[in-house]
This record gives structure tokens, C-alpha cells and sequence, in this order.
């Protein structure tokens, strides 16, 4: 047993710095990322469900970083997103997409008219609520690319919001400069829907988990009904995400969701194409 436990800890050791060194590898990769400009941002449309059944195709959009690695292909958020958190390379990366995303916003504007999205939801990850000068921060992007906070959405997940006093301190201060703020992934942390009133959240994202069931189980369903009610009860929006079929949309309009988006309506796409998009369901 004893033999066998040694070779379980070779085993255990070896995995662990392959790990070590898949991320220090991802880190320098990372680097040269963010120098040679090989990040990028695409948009989801984030579509309203008006009560007499159409869709608001212009309700908004949610940002979602890209990496075009040059061998790899694209690399997906979920591959680099937690190592940039590691070493710290989180805090450029989420200052490019703010940056980047209010830059667009601002130019479908322009472009669009009283068509052009009216709300730009960003992902933010805990190291960035962190820097103490962060709210500053987004407040220095927000005067210089001329967007109003009323249309920045900036979403955190459960876990995070539910934090320490200090991540609270930070998300009333950003709620003070008129910034939206959405709980991302409800349903899949810890928070419950009785905690919901402690968060300074103006809309409450329904996980994906629920969605793609909420045709097929009755518990789904069942979960996005309570939670809508109370969302609504406390006067926050709510918002279906991962909607992937016409029978999952029909669920969650029936549970009265304000807004839906995922797959079926587009997949994430770049800014020309989000253009493109929007003008389409107009036509
Ligand atoms: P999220 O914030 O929950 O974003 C929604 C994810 O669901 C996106 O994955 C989106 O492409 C995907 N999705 C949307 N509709 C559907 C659907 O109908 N079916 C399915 N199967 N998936 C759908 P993505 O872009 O891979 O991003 C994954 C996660 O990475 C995001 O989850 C977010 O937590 C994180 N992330 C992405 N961009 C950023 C960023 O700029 N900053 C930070 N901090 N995190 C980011
Ligand atoms: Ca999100
Ligand atoms: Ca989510
Ligand atoms: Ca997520």
C-alpha cells in the first residue's frame, strides 16, 4: 500500500507541474497576446420579450473576449480567462474589452440610430473589482468614449458578489456612478433567492443549467418561476441565457422572463455582424 501510495504521489507530482507549466506557458502566450493585438471582442444579442409576444431586437448585448491564437486557433475564455486571473494579466484584459466595447457601442449609435442596442453588458472577474482605483477607471472609459453609465452593464457571478465587504463597497460605488449590474449565472453558486435583496443588482441572469431544461422539467421551470417572481418583486430584470430552441423560448416567455438570449437567436459575432444582425430582424 505503501509502494503504491509513493506512486500515486509521483503520479499526483508530475500532473501538478504539467500543470505549472501549461500555465506558465499559457501566461507568456498571454502576454504576447495583449502586445500583438490577437484579443478580440464579440457580441451576443441580448433580445426582449415584450408580454404581446415579439422580440425587442435592439435591447442589448453582451460582450465576450476572443483570442485568435496564431497556432492554436481560437482560443475560448474558458481556457485563458482563469490564468489570466492568476498571474494578474486580467486586469489589461478586461481594461481592452471595456474599452473596446464602449468604442462599439458608441459607433452603432452612428451607425444605427434609434435601432442601435441600448444596453452593453461586460463580464468583470474579482482581481478587477479588486484595484482599488478600478471605479475610477471605468469612469476615465466611460467620459472618454462618451458612453453613458446608464448603458454599461457590468456582470458578476453569485460567488462573487456575495464576497467580502470590500467587493460590496466597490459594486455600490460603481452603482453610484450610474453602472447596471447583473448577477451572472444565477442559480449555480451559493447565494439563494432569499439573499437576493442583500445584492445592488438591477437584473439577475438565469444559468443556461435552467434554461435548456425549462421545456422538458417541470423543477426547471419551476426554479425560473420563483425566481422571476422574486427578481420582479424586487424590481430587477431578468434574463434567460443559453436559449437554444423555440420550446425553450416559448418556457421561458411563459414564466414571463423580460429578456432572453443565446443560440437561437445569434451566437456571438463581431461588431460589422452584429450591425448586420440587427438590421436584418429590422427588415
Ligand atoms: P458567461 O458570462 O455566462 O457568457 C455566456 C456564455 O454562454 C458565452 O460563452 C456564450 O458564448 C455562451 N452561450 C450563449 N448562448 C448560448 C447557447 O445558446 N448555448 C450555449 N451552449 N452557449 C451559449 P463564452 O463566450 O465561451 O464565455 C464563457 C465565459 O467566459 C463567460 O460566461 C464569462 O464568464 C467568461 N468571459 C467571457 N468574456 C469575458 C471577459 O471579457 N471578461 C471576463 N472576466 N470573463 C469573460
Ligand atoms: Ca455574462
Ligand atoms: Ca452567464
Ligand atoms: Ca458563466
Amino acid at each position: 500500500a505503501k509502494r503504491a501510495g509513493g506512486a500515486r504521489h509521483v503520479v499526483f507530482e508530475r500532473a501538478l507541474r504539467e500543470r505549472a507549466e501549461r500555465r506558465a506557458d499559457i501566461e507568456s502566450q498571454l502576454r504576447l497576446a495583449l502586445a500583438e493585438e490577437q484579443l478580440f471582442v464579440v457580441y451576443q444579442p441580448v433580445v426582449g420579450l415584450n408580454p404581446n409576444g415579439s422580440t425587442d431586437h435592439s435591447a442589448g448585448v453582451e460582450a465576450l473576449v476572443r483570442w485568435q491564437h496564431p497556432t492554436r486557433g481560437l482560443v475560448p475564455p474558458f481556457d485563458f480567462i482563469g490564468v489570466a486571473e492568476e498571474c494578474g494579466l486580467i486586469d489589461q484584459i478586461g481594461d481592452f474589452v471595456l474599452e473596446r466595447a464602449c468604442t462599439d457601442f458608441m459607433r452603432w449609435q452612428a451607425v444605427l440610430g434609434l435601432d442601435a442596442p441600448r444596453l452593453m453588458a461586460v463580464n468583470l472577474s474579482r482581481a478587477q473589482l479588486a484595484q482599488p482605483d478600478w471605479t475610477a477607471k471605468v469612469a476615465a472609459t466611460l467620459a472618454r468614449t462618451r458612453m453613458p453609465p446608464a448603458c454599461l452593464q457590468l456582470e458578476v457571478t453569485e460567488s462573487l458578489a456575495a464576497q467580502d465587504e470590500h467587493i460590496q463597497l466597490r459594486l455600490h460605488e460603481l452603482k453610484a456612478l450610474g453602472i447596471k449590474l447583473a448577477l451572472d449565472d444565477f442559480g449555480t453558486g451559493y447565494s439563494s433567492l432569499s439573499s437576493l435583496h442583500l445584492l445592488p443588482v438591477d437584473t439577475v441572469k438565469i444559468d443556461r443549467s435552467f434554461v435548456c431544461k425549462a421545456d422538458t422539467s417541470h423543477h426547471h421551470r419551476v426554479l425560473i418561476e420563483a425566481t422571476v417572481k422574486v427578481a420582479q418583486s424586487l424590481g430587477m430584470n431578468t434574463v434567460a441565457e443559453g436559449i437554444e430552441t423555440a420550446a425553450q423560448l416559448d418556457a421561458v416567455r411563459a414564466q414571463h422572463c423580460a429578456k432572453g438570449q443565446g443560440y437561437l437567436f445569434s451566437r456571438p459575432v463581431v461588431s460589422d455582424a452584429l450591425v448586420d444582425w440587427i438590421r436584418e430582424q429590422r427588415a
